[in-house]
């Protein structure tokens, strides 16, 4: 979906002033927000946009940025391929900023120092196989994102030069309004409550103090992680505007599938397939673990689906010193493909052991006892 002209949001001229758009912005303000349309979803995206639009038209260089490149000025490109990132602003900042800069006050603008908004946090969203992620892994990750400008030094203001403290609010960000009998604080509408004003932007950020730029970086996983698992680099998420501090990354793990194995916490489970003469007569298999095949001991007379623990052969916990089991499910295979031979062998056998089924299969016995207890007690 294309995004509407701010300017037709707002429903004011390109060459409105800037009292013109406020007036605007507080007019639909009120009328659309959410407060006052409870569970209006269409009022509520509407709300947002001109939130959205005034942002942008109330900030000189925003405005100035938009009316040469349009929506292209604020797009972060090239988010999205590869890693895939989580972003966007949550409902609770939407709302803070409107009540500050309406009623004065509570808005997350309030406070003197913290006007300079910190850099977005990022999610970086990494597979690893079951194997990396057992034994652990450094490996090299790169991440779009937004680093502080070089040329600038993060400040946004041209060489030379500096950002200046603001006139009309001298550096507070907020400026007193008279409303009728109440004095009422806004954000300032020369600095947009930043404080200070560039008159000579930085020409490499356009003002901004960061610039677009994947970076590469080295992300060491600990043996054990699993799905889910976040790693935290402090401050290798997007660079802030105007030099203000960057957010963290977050590496987040996804272990994929594996061919043989299927992890439950720090416990591993797989299917091993044995004969059925292994299986009546007892034998010795061998088993695949993350470190290689083991010997395992099957008993005579095992049944399909029997579980074998294997301690200590899971996966060693990231957290905590302990490791899982491995848990091996035996199934007895059929045998397929017999020669005519083979084949006479086995009704050989059958025939042996026919006369007394009780005694080499009771469950089958059993089995069929019920099932005529069950039809006789249908004709009582
Ligand atoms: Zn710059
Ligand atoms: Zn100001």
């Amino acid at each position: 979906m294309s995004k509407r002209d701010y300017y037709e949001v707002l429903s004011v001229a390109k060459d409105a002033s800037e009292r013109d758009i406020k007036k605007a912005y507080k007019r639909l303000a009120m009328k659309l927000h959410p407060d006052r349309n409870e569970g209006d979803k269409a009022k509520e995206e509407q709300f947002k946009e001109v939130k959205e639009a005034y942002e942008i038209l109330n900030d000189d260089q925003k405005r100035a940025a938009y009316d040469q490149y349009g929506h292209a000025a604020f797009e972060q490109g090239g988010h999205g391929g590869g890693g895939g990132f989580g972003g966007g602003q949550d409902f609770g900042d939407a709302f803070g900023d409107i009540f500050g800069d309406i009623f004065g006050g509570g808005g997350r603008r309030g406070g003197g120092q913290s006007r300079q908004r910190r850099g977005s946090d990022l999610r970086y969203n990494l597979d690893l196989s079951l194997e990396e992620a057992v034994k652990g892994k450094t490996l090299e990750i790169k991440v779009p994102t937004f680093v502080s400008c070089d040329p600038c030094d993060g400040s946004g203001a041209k060489k030379g030069t500096s950002a200046k403290t603001c006139s009309t609010c001298h550096g507070h960000g907020q400026v007193q309004m008279r409303q009728g009998l109440f004095a009422v604080q806004q954000t300032c509408p020369t600095c947009s409550g930043k404080g200070k004003v560039i008159s000579s932007p930085c020409t490499s950020c356009r003002g901004q103090g960061r610039v677009e730029k994947t970076k590469t970086l080295s992300v060491k996983i600990p043996p054990g992680v699993d799905t889910g698992d976040r790693i935290r680099l402090s401050g290798e998420g997007e660079a802030g505007e105007h030099g203000a501090p960057a957010g963290d990354l977050y590496v987040q793990a996804n272990v994929k599938e594996h061919k043989i194995f299927v992890r439950d916490e720090n416990h591993l489970y797989c299917e091993v397939p044995i004969s059925f003469t292994t299986a009546a007569l007892g034998g010795d298999i061998e088993v695949p673990t993350l470190e290689g095949k083991v010997k395992l001991k099957i008993p005579k007379e095992t049944q399909t689906g029997k579980m074998f623990r294997l301690r200590g052969k899971g996966v060693k916990s990231v957290r905590s010193h302990s490791t899982g089991d491995l848990m091996c499910k035996v199934v007895i295979e059929t045998p397929v493909s017999l020669s005519g031979d083979q084949a006479d062998l086995l009704r050989q056998l059958e025939e042996k052991m026919g006369k007394s089924t009780s005694k080499h299969s009771p469950k089958e016995t059993g089995f069929f006892d019920g099932v005529k207890k069950f039809f006789d007690d249908l004709k009582s």
